[in-house]
């Protein structure tokens, strides 16, 4: 029995547009890890209608590309992408197609695409489209691009990087005159916006072998061209694999001993992003000294707290080292987690001393809160308020 590809409502939309006479077929990754027997994720759609026929086709849509060819069909609830088939023409700046030109050939669509396990097709029957060796390169584990390498990387230098990004997330290797052609071309990677590079670096970061693709980062050379490298490898992959894409980064900035500035700025980060690496940037060098403390312990989130042991374990492996279920257990022991739990309020203060509002509050609140997380006094009204009265008075 054939194995079906697809959501039942990706196979229907599929089916419309056979209705209507037009081409369509599963592509790209979702079809690569469907062969590796992982879930779909992301399944796209190729045909041979234009935008506005797939628009003319379906009741409800939403335009989510429509000048490179994409369409998003919403089939019972359910969204789905949907794009035409298109070549990319020339390419002068080595990132982006001058233009997009829509084609009828499933064949010129599959070309243009990266890598022959990224050039194959599954019909709605279940039936694989092979038509650059896709499914024998997969069998082999190997990276292969399309057609000539070296030119496939001069239209878009970014390649290079996926490349490499796959052979962390599938564990393949890149095939011989692939591997030559990035190793010829690494320059070109500068050519590359950041916000692509980060996209991919997430990802590698996000893989089961990260340090597989920073060795052929270095073997290829494209690390003299890529912010912030080279990095000291070995140091780097001591930490791997990573729990999440962030301690990825974060081990990048601490094994590259850069700021976590450097790194925000260098790839973009989110500001989220940034306050975490600023945050284990902060937790590791006190940790370098000593072991975590109340403060820190109260101040950084336990994101920030298991990243920066680990990192600390992997990279330095000195003194003590804390298990995560004792920071959890002595983070979870703090009288107070946050400013919100403690049990008095700037409201109280004011009725307990006759005293009007003004920065005096914030600075008490401070110290009660500081009395609390030490233990000085419970976290409890009363007692909060005969240690603040008496500390008050006795400082006016
Ligand atoms: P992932 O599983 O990480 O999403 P993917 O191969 O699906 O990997 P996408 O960026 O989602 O990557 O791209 C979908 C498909 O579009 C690819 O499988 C490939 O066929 C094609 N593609 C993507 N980027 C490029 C590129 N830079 N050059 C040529 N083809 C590309
Ligand atoms: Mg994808």
């Amino acid at each position: 029995m054939t194995v079906l590809f697809g959501t039942a409502p990706s196979r229907e939309v599929i089916h419309t547009l056979e209705e209507a006479g037009y081409e369509a077929v599963f592509v790209g990754g979702a079809v690569r890890d469907f062969l590796l027997g992982k879930p779909a994720t992301d399944i796209d759609i190729a045909t041979s209608a234009e935008p506005q026929e797939v628009k003319a086709v379906f009741p409800m849509t939403v335009d989510i590309g429509t000048a490179h060819g994409t369409i998003l069909v919403l089939m019972n609830g359910e969204p789905i992408e949907v794009t035409t088939y298109r070549t990319e023409g020339t390419y002068t700046d080595h990132r982006r197609p001058d233009k997009v030109q829509f084609v009828k050939s499933l064949r010129e669509d599959l070309r243009r695409r990266d890598f022959t396990m990224n050039a194959l097709a599954i019909t709605k029957d279940g039936e694989l489209i092979d038509l650059f060796g896709g499914k024998a390169d997969m069998a082999d584990r190997i990276i292969r691009a399309v057609g000539i390498a070296a030119d496939r990387f001069n239209e878009d230098a970014l390649r290079m990087f996926r490349a490499i990004r796959f052979t962390a997330v599938l564990g393949f290797d890149i095939e011989e005159q692939t591997f030559e052609a990035i190793r010829t071309n690494a320059n070109q990677i500068r050519y590359i916006s950041v916000e692509r590079l980060k996209a991919e670096m997430d990802k590698l970061f996000a893989s089961n072998n990260p340090a597989k693709a920073f060795r052929n980062i270095q073997n290829t050379g494209l690390n003299l061209y890529l912010p912030l490298f080279p990095l000291d490898i070995e140091k780097f992959s001591r930490t791997v694999p990573f729990e999440s894409v962030m301690e990825g980064w974060a081990c990048f900035m601490i094994s590259g001993n850069f700021s976590s500035s450097d790194v925000a700025n260098a790839y973009k980060l989110s500001n989220a992003e940034k306050m975490f690496l600023s945050s284990v940037k902060g937790a590791y060098t006190n940790r370098i000294d000593r072991q975590f403390t109340t403060d820190d312990y109260y101040h950084y989130d336990l994101a920030v707290l298991y990243t920066t042991e680990k990192l600390f374990k992997s990279l330095r492996n000195t003194g003590q080292i804390i298990s995560f279920a004792e920071i959890k257990e002595m983070k979870e022991s703090l009288p107070i987690q946050s400013l919100a739990d403690l049990s008095v309020d700037g409201k109280k203060l004011m009725a307990w001393t006759s005293q009007k509002g003004g920065r005096w509050i914030g600075e008490w609140i401070e110290k009660i809160e500081k009395a609390v997380l030490y233990g000085i006094c419970e976290n409890e009204p009363n007692d909060i308020k005969e240690w603040f009265l008496y500390e008050f008075n006795r400082k006016k």
